[in-house]
């Protein structure tokens, strides 16, 4: 799975989901995690309902992967296994490609 923000296959713990679709776009990776959301956000006001970097509305949310856990349904399908919490950091579009 590629990163959302740097496109890299690399390791992650984070995946990047559609807020609307609940759909999982990428990852977020390591990196990305370190610098990026933990680079910006204040850990204390870190919430699903608002960018953490601007406060707006997030597009994307950033689960922490609960297990890890990818498989494929008959039909090929990649199934993703996370979970969403108050807590989860959500960021805005325009945030997401800074
Ligand atoms: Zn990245
Ligand atoms: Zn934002």
């Amino acid at each position: 799975m590629d990163c959302l923000r740097c496109g890299r296959t690399t390791d992650y713990e984070r995946v990047a989901v559609d807020r609307f679709s609940g759909a999982v776009e990428g990852s977020l990776c390591t990196d990305c995690e370190a610098n990026w959301l933990n680079g910006h956000g204040d850990a204390t006001s870190i919430s699903l309902v608002a960018c953490f970097k601007c406060g707006d509305q997030p597009k994307f949310l950033f689960p922490q992967w609960d297990s890890i856990v990818e498989s494929e349904d008959s039909a090929g399908a990649v199934e993703t296994e996370y979970r969403i919490q108050l807590t989860t950091p959500g960021s805005c579009a325009e945030c997401t490609e800074e």
